[in-house]
C-alpha cells in the first residue's frame, strides 16, 4: 500500500514524503509539548496560591515563573520586578530554583529539530542510493537521478517524413541523419565524422518534435524524448545525473535518437541567469557537453536532436563542432506548405468536396503547423455540433476566427499592411541584387515568412562574405542592404523601423571599406583601428571617417533608389508575387521578371 502510493516516480513524491515528515513532527511537538496543560496564572493569583501554600515547585527564569501546584497542575506566570518574591516563596516552603534565561530554550524543540534534520538526510541518502536499483519502467519512487526521458520503441512511432508536410529543406537535411542511423557501418568503414547533434530552430508548433519523431520513424530506431526543463530540479546534481542516465540508456539502445525539447532551458550562456542560483543549470549543461564529447558516434550511433526558438541565448560551447554543429531551420509554413499541412490534417475528416484548401491556406498567413491542425480540429467540432455530415468552408471560417483569437495573445499574425510592407521590403533587397550582379551572394530565395521571435519583417539579407570581396562588390552589397528601406519609402512614402538590422550591416560594411581596407581615396590606404572601444586616432580623423562613411552610404542610397524607381514595374510584380507565394526561389523570380539568370546562379 505504502509502496503504491509512491509508485509514480519522480521528485514530486519526495516533496510529499518531506511534507508528511514535517507534518508528523509538527504534530509530535504539539503532543509532547511540555507547555501543554499549563495554566497561565495572573501574578496576583500566583501570590495568593503561594500564600495559601498551594504551590509545590517554582522555577524562576527572568520574569517567567513556571512550576507545579500541590495538586500536580502545571502553571506559569509573568512576574513584575518584585523583590519580595523570594521571601514569600521561602516563607511558604515552596521548592524554588532560578534558571538561566539564556539557556532556557526548550530542549524538546532542539531534539525534534535535530531528529528532523537527520530524518531528512536519511531520506535523501536512500533516494540517491537506490536510484541504481530502479528498473527502466520508471515504476519506482527512487528515480530521482534517473532521467525523466520517455522512451518510444520503433513499433510505437507512427511518424514518417510523409507525416510532415512542407518543411522540405529541414527534411532534406535530416535525410543524412536517417541514413546514418540506418547504415552506421557504411560510415564507420571510412571513419567518417558524422554529426552528433543538430539543432532544430523555429517557433513553437512548426513541427520540430514531429520532424524528430519522423527521423526515428524513418530510421526505425528508438526515440528518447525529454524537455530541457525536465533536467532542472531544485536539488543540485539531479539534472546532471539525469543527463548521465539518459545517455547511458540511449547508448544501450543505440542506434537511437535523443530529442531534447526547449534546450534553452539548460543551454543558456553560463553565468547569464538572474540571481546566483544557476549552479544546477550549469552543472547540467556541463554534463550534457561532457556526454556529447564522450561518445564514439560510430560505435554507439546516438544522435541528439534539440529544439529551440532561442538559438541566440544558447551557450556557444553547445554549438561547437562535434556537438550541435548543424542548425536546421523549421520556419512558419509558406502558402504551399500550409495547403499541404491542411491536407494532412483534413485527411481523416469528412470534408465538403467544395471546400478549397488552397483558399484556406491563403487566408491563414502566419499560422503555424499546430495552428492549422487546430483549425481543422475546431472546424470539425463546429460541424459536429451542428450535426453536419461534413466540414464546410463556413465552419472553417468560424474556426479561423476562434484560432486567431487565441493566437493574438501569444503571437501576432501579420496584418495585411505589414505583409505588404514586408513584401516590398524584401522585393527591394532582391531586385537590387538581381540588377547588380556584383553582389557577392547569388540570390537563393526570398521570403516574407516571419522567422524566429521577431514576427515582423524578415530580413533575408545574408551576412556579407567577409573574405575576397572587392570594392565593387562591397558597394553593391551596401546598395542591396539599403534596398529594403528604399522600396518601402518609394511605395508607401513612410519610414518604418523594420530596417534597423539592414542599416547595421550597410554601415559596418562601409566603415570596413574606409577604416580597414583603405578603399576611400580621401582617407587613403591606411588602417584606422579601433581598440577596445577607444579610437587610436584623433578627433579630427574620427570626423573625417564619419563624413566619408556618410558620403559613401548616401551615394549608395541615391543609386539604389534610382535603380528601384527605374524598375518600379518589376518591384511591383515581384512584391505582389511574394504576397501571393510568400517564398520564391531564384529561378522562379528570374522567370517572373524576365531577367537572364546570372552565370553563377545556374549552379544552384
Ligand atoms: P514544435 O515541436 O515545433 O513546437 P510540434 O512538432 O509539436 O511543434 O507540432 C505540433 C503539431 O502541429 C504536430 O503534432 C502536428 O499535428 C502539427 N504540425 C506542425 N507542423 C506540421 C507539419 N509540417 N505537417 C503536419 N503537421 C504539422
Ligand atoms: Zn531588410
Amino acid at each position: 500500500m505504502k509502496k503504491n502510493m509512491f509508485n509514480s516516480s519522480g521528485p514530486r513524491n519526495l516533496v510529499i514524503v518531506v511534507l508528511v515528515i514535517v507534518g508528523s513532527l509538527w504534530l509530535l511537538t504539539k503532543v509532547v509539548d511540555p507547555k501543554r496543560n499549563t495554566e497561565e496564572y495572573k501574578y496576583s493569583q500566583f501570590l495568593e496560591m503561594v500564600e495559601k501554600g498551594g504551590i509545590k515547585v517554582a522555577t524562576v527564569s527572568g520574569p517567567l515563573i513556571v512550576g507545579t501546584t500541590k495538586d500536580g497542575k502545571r502553571f506559569e506566570t509573568i512576574m513584575p520586578a518584585d523583590q519580595g518574591v523570594w521571601e514569600k516563596l521561602a516563607k511558604n516552603k515552596v521548592e524554588f530554583s532560578v534558571a538561566n534565561p539564556q539557556t532556557d530554550i526548550n530542549v524538546w524543540q532542539i531534539l525534534l529539530f535535530v531528529s528532523f534534520l537527520i530524518g531528512l538526510l536519511i531520506v535523501w541518502y536512500v533516494f540517491r542510493q537506490s536510484k541504481g536499483g530502479a528498473s527502466g519502467s520508471g515504476s519506482n519512487v527512487f528515480t530521482m537521478g534517473k532521467s525523466r526521458a520517455k522512451m518510444f520503441l520503433p513499433s510505437t512511432i507512427k511518424e514518417k517524413f510523409t507525416s510532415v508536410a512542407g518543411a522540405t529543406e529541414a527534411k532534406e537535411e535530416l535525410l543524412d541523419v536517417v541514413d546514418f542511423l540506418k547504415n552506421p557501418e557504411k560510415y564507420k568503414r571510412l571513419g567518417a565524422k558524422i554529426t552528433r547533434g543538430a539543432l532544430l530552430v523555429g517557433a513553437p508548433g512548426n513541427g520540430k518534435t514531429l520532424l524528430a519523431r519522423a527521423v526515428a520513424g524513418e530510421a526505425n530506431c528508438p526515440f528518447f524524448s525529454i524537455s530541457g526543463s525536465d533536467f532542472i530540479e531544485v536539488f543540485v546534481g539531479v539534472g546532471a545525473s539525469r543527463v548521465r542516465d539518459l545517455f547511458a540508456q540511449a547508448r544501450k539502445h543505440a542506434p537511437c535518437i535523443i530529442f531534447i525539447d526547449e534546450i534553452d532551458a539548460v543551454g543558456r550562456h553560463r553565468g547569464s541567469g538572474l540571481g546566483g542560483g544557476n549552479d544546477e543549470r550549469e552543472q547540467t549543461l556541463n554534463q550534457l557537453l561532457t556526454e556529447m564529447d564522450g561518445f564514439e558516434t560510430s560505435k554507439d550511433p546516438v544522435i541528439v536532436l534539440a529544439a529551440t526558438n532561442r538559438p541566440d541565448v544558447l551557450d556557444s560551447a553547445l554549438l561547437r563542432p562535434g556537438r550541435f554543429d548543424r542548425r536546421i531551420e523549421v520556419p512558419y509554413p509558406d502558402l504551399v506548405s500550409r495547403e499541404q499541412i491542411l491536407k494532412v490534417h483534413a485527411g481523416n475528416v469528412q470534408i465538403d468536396p467544395e471546400l478549397d484548401l488552397k483558399k484556406v491556406a491563403r487566408g491563414t498567413p502566419g499560422f503555424s503547423g499546430a495552428d492549422l491542425a487546430n483549425l481543422i480540429n475546431e472546424a470539425t467540432i463546429i460541424a459536429s455540433k451542428k450535426n453536419q455530415q461534413m466540414v464546410t468552408m463556413q465552419d472553417i471560417e468560424e474556426a479561423r476566427d476562434k484560432v486567431l483569437l487565441g493566437k493574438e495573445l501569444k503571437t501576432i499574425a501579420l496584418s495585411e499592411d505589414e505583409r505588404k510592407m514586408t513584401a516590398f521590403h524584401e522585393a527591394g533587397h532582391a531586385l537590387i541584387r538581381l540588377l547588380l550582379p556584383k553582389v557577392m551572394d547569388p540570390l537563393h530565395k526570398v521570403t516574407i515568412i516571419p522567422r524566429g521571435r521577431s514576427l515582423g519583417v524578415t530580413h533575408s539579407m545574408p551576412e556579407r562574405e567577409k573574405y575576397s570581396s572587392n570594392k565593387e562588390e562591397m558597394l553593391a552589397f551596401v546598395r542591396s542592404a539599403l534596398g529594403g528601406r528604399i522600396a518601402e519609402e518609394i511605395v508607401f512614402n513612410t519610414i518604418a523601423t523594420g530596417a534597423g538590422d539592414d542599416f547595421v550591416k550597410a554601415t559596418d560594411t562601409v566603415r570596413d571599406m574606409v577604416c580597414r581596407y583603405g578603399m576611400s581615396e580621401k582617407l587613403g590606404p591606411i588602417v584606422y583601428s579601433q581598440q577596445q572601444g577607444g579610437f587610436v586616432y584623433s578627433q579630427e580623423t574620427a570626423k573625417l571617417i564619419d563624413d566619408e562613411v556618410l558620403r559613401i552610404t548616401n551615394a549608395c542610397y541615391a543609386d539604389a533608389k534610382k535603380m528601384l524607381e527605374d524598375n518600379r514595374d518589376k518591384l511591383d510584380v515581384l512584391a505582389n508575387a511574394l504576397l501571393e507565394k510568400e517564398t520564391m526561389y531564384a529561378s522562379e523570380i528570374y522567370e517572373l521578371l524576365g531577367i537572364a539568370p546570372r552565370e553563377d546562379h545556374k549552379l544552384i
